[in-house]
């Protein structure tokens, strides 16, 4: 941390109505680098009377942000923008200690969460309600678009910054406040963020951020209260499951976005190296752990053993390391439970037939890094096909037909991300049309951009973020019907 320029972006507690909430017998816990396990800052946890603070601060701040003319939203957002662009170096090298990705990527993701910032910043002037034309002639019917109230954001560790960005911009660009529970594991990019709205002048309570490791307490908080109208949440379809239970008895609307299950297709008229650099930016971005990255590589059988041998080759180039080694690409795993988890899908599927043709241990580094793995001869009885792995290994399945890898694709509760590879015009139609998922990348590796609907289908959740779609979840339609017009 001594490496952080900008020190007024370090923050030790949670950000409410304005002010840093800490002392006061706090018990606090450690953040830690998951390159070497080494304590990063030692930050303190929010009370559930803080996480009752917030909730007021934010329904005390809502009446008159929601009131603010949308170009003064879009000027705020804008400043905050401006804020996080200036401080890229410091907001990565942070983001970098706390999460272990490399610091290219964390750059990456300070840039692509800075995008969704500047985009609803444009989109706060552009909603627009609208006048249908009525059933009777003494009658008009007219829709408002308004902000739905104080929301609750609660996000992962995987993207420390830019899936706060991608809920709490909408959010703020049509005039509802926020309150935002980061990961325990990386809550210090979220204090950074909340610094820089703080410096850009968001008024008191509009935005507010609560530290803990108690998630389920602050969790339960949210869900029971009334005045939370609604959250939004990115995680794991377990905990995204346990929140939408809770919320039932608020009706809260619900964004979700959960986990996935990612087919990566590869057909025989594929361009085959396209192919394996899409493979590896999908597969091995963030050390494997995304929502969105390759999980079951399919690959037709007339080209199976070329792609194997040309993937390998790209990534047996891969450099595994700390997030300031030279050349890195590939960071540790967040935690000891990470590691463990692809340890144990690795054996079962070598375990019940497959092959490794490359990795398949944890790195000579020690700690939290994983070797970039491929596994060959995987199938469908192995924990690998049905299990989110998040992790560096990418298992090849063979195919034989277009009908049977569809099937294959779509047999999963989840629906997030698709990939394939094909150059034939009515297949591309045909498989983009038949693969049950949220999003399909064809003939790309990489689909996230704030121009574009992000979210799933089936158990990976609902809502999409970013877009001109994007405000929609932070919105409520309002229907005025005008008789009496004779
Ligand atoms: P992951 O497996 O990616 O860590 P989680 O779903 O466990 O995903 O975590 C995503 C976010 O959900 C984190 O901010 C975490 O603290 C929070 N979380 C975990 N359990 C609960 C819970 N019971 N209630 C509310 N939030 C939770």
């Amino acid at each position: 941390m001594d490496r952080v320029k900008n020190k007024s972006l370090l923050h030790k507690s949670s950000f409410i109505n304005g002010t840093w909430v800490k002392g006061d017998g706090r018990t606090s816990f450690n953040v830690t680098n998951p390159a070497n396990g080494a304590p990063l800052m030692s930050v303190e946890n929010a009370t559930e009377a803080d996480v009752h603070l917030a909730i007021a601060s934010a329904e005390k701040a809502f009446p008159s942000f929601r009131s603010l003319p949308a170009k003064s939203r879009a000027i705020l957002l804008r400043k905050w923008y401006d804020l996080i662009i200036e401080n890229i170096d410091d907001l990565a090298l942070i983001l970098s200690l706390e999460q272990g990705k490399p610091l290219a990527e964390a750059r990456g993701e300070i840039l692509y969460g800075a995008s969704y910032v500047e985009w609803f910043s444009e989109e706060a002037r552009r909603i627009y309600g609208d006048i249908i034309p009525a059933a009777s002639s003494d009658k008009r019917i007219l829709t408002l678009k308004q902000p739905i109230g104080v929301v609750a954001a609660i996000t992962p560790w995987n993207f420390p910054s830019a899936m706060i960005t991608r809920k709490v911009a909408p959010a703020l660009a049509v005039g509802c406040t926020v309150i935002i529970k980061p990961s325990e594991e990386t809550p210090l990019s979220a204090l950074a963020l909340a610094e820089l709205a703080k410096q850009a002048g968001f008024p008191e309570g509009v935005l507010n951020v609560i530290v803990t490791k108690d998630a389920a307490m602050a969790g339960d908080i949210f869900c029971q209260s009334s005045v939370i109208r609604k959250l939004s949440f990115t995680g794991s379809t377990a905990v995204g499951k346990i929140l939408m239970r809770k919320s039932a008895d608020t009706v809260k609307k619900l964004s979700m976005e959960l986990g996935g299950n990612a087919p990566f297709i590869v057909f025989d008229d594929a361009d085959l190296d396209a192919a394996v650099k899409g493979a590896i930016a999908s597969k091995y971005r963030n050390a494997g752990q995304t929502c969105v990255c390759a999980n079951r590589i399919f690959v037709q059988e007339g080209v199976y053993d070329a792609f194997a041998e040309k993937l390998k080759i790209e990534v047996e180039r891969l450099n595994v390391g700390s997030f300031d080694t030279k050349d890195v690409a590939i960071g540790p795993l967040i935690n000891k439970a990470a590691i463990e988890k692809v340890t144990r899908i690795i054996a079962d599927a070598t375990g019940k037939g497959a092959k490794i043709l490359l990795g398949g241990e944890p790195h000579a580094l020690g700690h939290h890094f994983h070797q970039p793995t491929i596994l060959t001869n995987v199938t469908r009885d192995m924990a690998c096909f049905s299990e989110e792995i998040f992790g560096p290994v990418a298992p090849l399945y063979k195919f034989s037909s277009e009908e049977e890898v569809i099937k294959l694709a779509n047999d999963t509760p989840y629906g997030l991300a698709s990939y394939f590879y094909a150059r034939d015009i009515g297949r591309i139609w045909r498989v983009s049309e038949a693969l049950e998922y949220g999003m399909v990348g064809i003939n790309e590796g990489i689909i996230s951009s704030e121009a574009a609907p992000f979210g799933g289908v089936k158990e990976s959740g609902n809502g999409r973020e970013g877009s001109k779609y994007g405000t929609d979840d932070y919105l409520e339609i309002k229907y005025l019907c005008m008789g009496g017009l004779t």
